[in-house]
């Protein structure tokens, strides 16, 4: 179990709601939800999921910590709005989902195979270095995270691909040694660790 983990159950012992509330984008807006299950209703891949969006607030109300962070649920919405668009009580479903599959990801409690946890790391790593995406190693990294096998028959499957963009000059093989970057990294990254702090102010002003 990750400390940031086990320091968060200490703190918010039998509470999720307040602990939601505290650490998940939008998460002060969980407990308005009256459960009609319009989202889920809406959510064009509800049907498919372990928990869609009404289940999952029911749930944190409920103090289902364990269940609601380890699910792959949340990692499952596709950003479509639909929800939002139709909520009668106005709340912000999509950024709650986000939300949560942030946090649980911060304290370890993601679930570690899910393709799109795994997509959205690598290209947040890869675009957060140098403010651009690098598509060459992006693409490598995304053909290679299921193990070396996997990544030469999918590199053979995309051959073809790979090769019409080369020669359009959509791709350089030189980008595997650097690669493009913004003009000020130094200020992307600062806005990213200002961001983390406001995110930190934020979780200590519903410890009290
Ligand atoms: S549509 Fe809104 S109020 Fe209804 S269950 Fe979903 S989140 Fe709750
Ligand atoms: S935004 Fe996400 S949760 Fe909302 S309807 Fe679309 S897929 Fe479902």
């Amino acid at each position: 179990m990750s400390n940031m983990n086990t320091a968060m159950i200490e703190k918010y012992r039998n509470n999720f709601l307040k602990e939601v509330e505290a650490n998940v984008e939008e998460g002060e807006w969980v407990k308005m939800c009256m459960q009609c299950g319009v989202c889920s209703g809406s959510c064009p891949l509800g049907p498919y999921w372990d928990h869609p969006p009404q289940e999952i607030f029911m749930m944190i109300r409920a103090g289902k910590r364990e269940e609601v962070l380890s699910s792959s649920s949340m990692w499952m919405c596709t950003s479509c709005y639909n929800c939002i668009a139709r909520c009668p009580r106005g709340l912000p479903i999509t950024h709650i989902m986000h939300g949560l599959a942030h946090y649980a990801d911060r304290l370890g409690l993601a679930p570690k195979e899910q393709p799109t946890r795994k997509f959205a790391k690598h290209f947040w790593d890869n675009l957060t270095k140098k403010g651009r995406v690098n598509e060459l190693k992006l693409g490598l990294k995304l053909y290679f995270m299921n193990g070396f096998g996997e990544g030469i028959k999918t590199a053979m499957k995309m051959k073809d691909v790979g090769l019409g963009m080369w020669k359009s000059k959509r791709l350089s093989i030189g980008e595997l040694w650097g690669g493009h970057s913004i003009k000020d990294t130094k200020g992307l990254h600062a806005i990213l660790n200002k961001a983390r702090e406001i995110e930190e102010a934020k979780a200590k002003k519903f410890e009290g």
